[in-house]
């Protein structure tokens, strides 16, 4: 399946995920693997939570089929936020900082797992 040109669509929005009227976005939107077929995850990292709090402009207006995936990423950012992660706070912004996999939270990183 090709890709449709968004750029040509009428309701085509630059900030938007997926894009309402693409058969692949869609497709792409609700597959079980979403966050594959996302070229900036930073960007809608922070989409996802500004679209939660209200705080999108008029011009960065979602589409209905990124919607879902947004929530997700919402649902994922106030799971995190009880592991000590601020909301909106990119993982990969400070992924220097956190704990290698297989290792706890503990001073000294201490490996218990
Ligand atoms: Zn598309």
């Amino acid at each position: 399946m090709a890709h449709d040109y968004h750029q040509g669509a009428a309701n085509y929005n630059p900030y938007q995920l997926f894009h309402d009227g693409c058969a692949e976005c869609k497709l792409n939107a609700e597959s079980m693997y979403p966050f594959s077929k996302i070229k900036d995850m930073r960007q809608a990292w922070h989409r996802a939570c500004r679209f939660e709090q209200g705080r999108l402009e008029p011009e960065e207006a979602v589409s209905n089929v990124e919607v879902r995936v947004l929530r997700i990423l919402w649902s994922l950012m106030v799971r995190l936020e009880r592991e000590g992660l601020s909301l909106g706070l990119y993982p990969g912004d400070i992924s220097g900082v956190m704990y290698p996999i297989g290792r706890a939270h503990t001073p000294g990183n201490k490996r218990i797992i």
